[in-house]
């Protein structure tokens, strides 16, 4: 089932999320929506507090559904390593309409839960490695936005604002 994906502003995306007790069909089924929405975007990652659910999951696909084996899901995940450094542009799908550079470490090991809640390790460099950290960022209410300088951030805050305010956001 698809799901609506939430805004910058939504209470859920700006909070940390909560740590998933049991991986239940409930939990499964949240997965597979936020699979199924993600690809539909299309994004190559998607955090359960963009569909509104403030909970520790997230899932990417670099290859945007191309590679089957490129499909990762991560419930109650954690980095293992992170190190060195990347400067690419970002765009969040809860933050439709804008880009900018994001200073991010250019390697991430990312460890947690899979959807039949087995424990995997993933290493990622270069867009994984990126994808893991902004998922990352989400679950504890951080966009990218968040992590650019003043002048910057606000002036794609005001932009936001002015969408809401016109009812275009
Ligand atoms: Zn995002």
């Amino acid at each position: 089932m698809l799901r609506p994906i939430v805004r910058y502003g939504a209470e859920v995306l700006h909070g940390p999320s909560a740590t998933i007790e049991a991986v239940t069909p409930d939990i499964q089924s949240l997965v597979d929506d936020m699979i199924q929405t993600m690809y539909a975007a299309p994004g190559i990652g998607l955090a359960a507090p963009q569909v509104g659910v403030g909970v520790r999951i997230f899932v990417c696909d670099i290859s945007m559904g191309r590679n089957a084996a490129d499909l990762l899901t991560f419930i109650n995940p954690s980095f293992v390593e992170r190190d060195g450094m990347q400067l690419e542009e970002e765009g969040c799908l809860s933050v439709p309409g804008f880009n900018a550079t994001v200073a991010r470490p250019s390697r991430a090991i990312v460890k947690g839960l899979d959807r039949e809640g087995q424990e995997h390790t993933v290493e990622g460099t270069g867009l994984l490695a990126r994808c893991f950290q902004h998922e990352m960022d989400h679950l504890d209410g951080t966009l990218f936005v968040d992590r650019l300088r003043g002048l910057q951030k606000d002036l794609i805050v005001r932009k936001i604002r002015k969408l809401a305010r016109t009812g275009k956001w």
